[in-house]
């Protein structure tokens, strides 16, 4: 499975991040799973240029510009250079300071033009007893996948995050059935746009609220391919308990 947790801006000091890296390596070196830290900018300056060990980096977020003239911004080509392996595009936080559809597909497109992945976020605010939320999710990735070629769709990871169960508990998560309902319909959208390819190429994550008391269970037989994981990532015995539930 490919895990990837997202620092956010939990991890304000570099020994917290060093330390974080540090378990993060201990832990890749005895699980099958991809573990990939998401990290701020600085603290991927930090660690992926001096990585050599099987984990992987994925940058939070990226500019909407190229290089040149954009005070501020930092250009997928920078996060290139890093050698990271993973972009997130359109987390819910992001969409929530205003980026629309529109903007994250330009991201995403720029992501790829480097050679990164894109993890590309989507999950509806709330559920409707109408189901709205299913064409919700359908535009979102209709809205990148659209301005997509094949191959570029082929390489981006989709993450299902339901805003409403971001930053809670266990208790607060996706029921698994839900999540395997939700991985199929995914899964359907998908091929729409890859007609003859194999929907399940295409990796899919689950995050919101995963912990190690409902990361297995999540785990089993929803047809998820990881999780993405967000306050559980920079806590160390949570972290631990994810990987271990998921061995
Ligand atoms: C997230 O925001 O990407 C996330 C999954 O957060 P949490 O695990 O804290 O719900």
């Amino acid at each position: 499975m490919l895990i990837v947790s997202n620092w956010k801006a939990y991890v304000e000091d570099t020994e917290r991040a060093k330390s974080l890296y540090s378990l993060a390596k201990r832990l890749s070196k005895k699980t099958k799973h991809e573990i990939v830290l998401g990290p701020s900018a600085p603290h991927l300056g930090l660690l992926a240029l001096k990585n050599k060990s099987k984990v992987k980096f994925a940058a939070q977020d990226v500019s909407v510009t190229t290089g040149g003239a954009h005070t501020g911004e930092i250009s997928a080509q920078i996060f290139a250079d890093l050698d990271l392996s993973y972009v997130m595009v359109g987390h819910s936080e992001r969409r929530a300071a205003g980026e629309t559809d529109a903007v994250v597909a330009e991201k995403a497109r720029h992501v790829l033009a480097h050679g990164l992945s894109p993890i590309l976020c989507v999950g509806e605010r709330e559920r409707d007893e109408g189901a709205g939320y299913l064409s919700f999710v359908r535009n979102q990735i209709g809205s990148v996948f659209s301005k997509l070629s094949q191959k570029e769709q082929l390489a981006t990871v989709i993450a299902y995050e339901p805003v409403w169960a971001i930053g809670r508990t266990a208790a607060d998560a996706l029921p698994a059935r839900d999540l395997g309902e939700m991985v199929l319909y995914i899964r359907k959208v998908v091929g729409e746009y890859l007609p003859g390819k194999a929907p399940t190429r295409t990796k899919i994550l689950y995050g919101g609220s995963v912990e190690p008391g409902d990361a297995r269970e999540l785990a089993s037989g929803s047809g998820i391919d990881g999780f993405l994981v967000g306050h559980a990532s920079v806590d160390p015995t949570m972290f631990t308990g994810i990987i271990r539930a998921l061995s």
